[in-house]
């Protein structure tokens, strides 16, 4: 986990903020119907976005998905470019 991301991960906002949404959906995955494992940020959460409540915390931001589903979104999108360990962007090998 992103450093970044940790203390708000940690914060109990965002447990009570997820318990809630999940029973929300009955822990049911919104994509394929299976057991909701995770919930998913749709705007992606970033350093620069984790302190703003209207993505981190808003309902309309999230996403109840079993683990494959949130493989998948992660994993299948092409990665435009990445970071290195000092922040410095990293154009992709494609
Ligand atoms: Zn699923
Ligand atoms: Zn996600």
């Amino acid at each position: 986990m992103k450093a970044w991301a940790k203390e708000f991960y940690e914060s109990s906002s965002w447990r009570e903020c997820r318990a809630a949404y999940l029973i929300s959906q009955h822990n049911v995955c919104e994509r394929c119907g299976d057991i909701a494992k995770v919930v998913h940020h749709k705007k992606y959460l970033t350093a620069k976005n984790i302190n703003d409540v209207s993505i981190t915390l808003s309902w309309d931001n999230l996403e109840a998905l079993c683990q494959d589903c949130h493989n998948k979104e992660h994993h299948n999108k092409p990665k435009r470019y990445s970071f290195d360990s000092d922040g410095n962007i990293i154009p992709s090998e494609k």
